[in-house]
């Protein structure tokens, strides 16, 4: 009897170590950390488990076992937040939008998204946001509830599923039948009944195009009417969810902003007033230069050798209103259009077209974090998560630097290869 209190004591020992041991930490000290909003040499960052646990220049004592990582050469960033991407798309020079949306079986697309995913996330992208599956039903709800359950690897995903148009407005076009749509039609009172029951299928927000090219001469014209952004503004709010538009003109982007949504895609049409619209109205711009010049690109257009065409030289300049106008600039680069894993084009594009080198980092770390309203990610501090991304080099020195990914941590895993 006395021996079986002896045993029940010593393993009731053993579950108290094993409940109350803290965790192992890992001390990261690589040469500098840009903590979401700005670079600093010589600091240190804490892990344990899947948090932050300290950043700064000297760390605390911590009880417990502690691994010091010493990562010479390496600069520590949040892991990135990509604000614009399609995982159900691949890049139009390998196969049409068209024939995407019409002849690839939905296992081939959902396949290709699981490859898609890993490709962003091996590259340093730890979330990205979703901007509608293009025909692909709700293939975005099950593929994020996959990576939840850790079937597969990749970032966290904000989705949008179907997404919404104006009936008649998009695509697909030119068939003497009509075929499936890349995105849910609606119009009017029936807008409250789609954007219901695309919450109910499991949407994080509403994506809507507020324009397309339907005009008499294929120009982008305005789609919806402000009265109905407003009505699905306001059916999306009640569940505590957002609303996105694509828009590119002029338009389109004031009906979108005074309808209330709370992004704009492109805006390839922007000017001055029309930004400070946006900034009045604290509404986030995600300009998609990537996007814009893989499509020229596509057309034939060479960017080392051939003159700027018209359109660049356009974008370039509403891009440098944007900036002045004091807008909040979304990272996002329409990825899907160009090739997945290649998200970082966007950032060397808003460098070019103007920005400061460490406002893009800030734009891809802590501004989508604070634009998507994903507080816990997007910097690097205490409780946050140890979502990381160590670089080679100084992407404030060099923006091509943050091609040079030496490592990932997801949750504060490293990243590996996973098939
Ligand atoms: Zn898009």
């Amino acid at each position: 009897m006395a021996l079986c209190a002896a045993r029940l004591f010593l393993s009731l020992t053993g579950l108290f170590l094993i409940k109350f041991l803290p965790a192992q930490m890992t001390l990261l000290v690589p040469d500098r950390v840009f903590d979401g909003e700005r670079m600093h040499e010589g600091w240190k960052v804490l892990v344990r488990e899947d948090k932050i646990l300290e950043a700064g220049p000297v760390i605390d004592w911590h009880p417990g076992r502690m691994d010091t990582v010493n990562l010479p050469g390496i600069t520590l960033l949040p892991g990135l937040i990509e604000g614009h991407a399609h995982i159900l798309l691949h890049p139009y020079n390998e196969t049409s939008w068209n024939d995407q949306v019409l002849r690839e079986s939905l296992a081939e697309r959902v396949l290709r998204a699981s490859n898609h995913l890993f490709a962003s996330l091996s590259k340093g992208f730890t979330t990205l946001r979703d901007l509608g599956t293009e025909g692909a039903d709700y293939a975005d709800v099950g593929i994020k509830q996959a990576l939840g359950k850790q079937v597969i690897s990749g970032p966290d995903l904000l989705v949008a599923g179907r997404a919404i148009v104006a009936s008649g407005s998009y695509g697909p076009k030119g068939f003497v039948f009509k075929p499936p749509q890349g995105a849910e039609e609606a119009d009017a009172f029936d807008l409250v009944r789609v954007v219901r029951n695309q919450i109910g299928q499991g949407a994080d927000l509403i994506k809507i195009y507020a324009d397309y090219r339907w005009g008499p001469f294929g120009q982008a014209m305005p789609s919806f009417s402000q009265e109905e952004i407003r009505t699905i503004v306001e059916t999306a709010k009640s569940s505590g969810r957002v609303v996105v538009a694509h828009a590119t003109t002029k338009e389109g982007m004031r009906r979108a902003v005074l309808g209330g949504v709370s992004t704009i895609e492109h805006g390839d049409e922007g000017d001055l007033e029309i930004f400070r619209l946006m900034k009045e109205h604290r509404v986030s711009y995600c300009p998609t230069l990537a996007a814009g010049e893989a499509i020229l690109q596509y057309a034939g257009w060479k960017k080392d050798t051939d003159p700027l065409p018209d359109k660049i030289l356009k974008k370039r300049q509403s891009f440098r209103e944007a900036l002045s106008a004091g807008v909040h600039i979304l990272f996002g680069g329409d990825v899907g259009v160009f090739p997945h894993g290649d998200n970082a084009r966007e950032l060397i594009l808003m460098g070019e077209y103007g920005m400061d080198p460490e406002a893009v980092l800030r734009s891809a770390t802590s501004g989508n974090a604070d634009a998507l309203g994903l507080k816990n990610r997007g910097r690097i501090q205490h409780g946050l998560l140890a979502d990381l991304v160590g670089i080679r080099g100084n992407p404030i020195e060099n923006l091509q630097d943050i091609y040079h990914v030496d490592f990932v941590l997801k949750n504060g895993k490293r990243v590996v290869k996973s098939h």
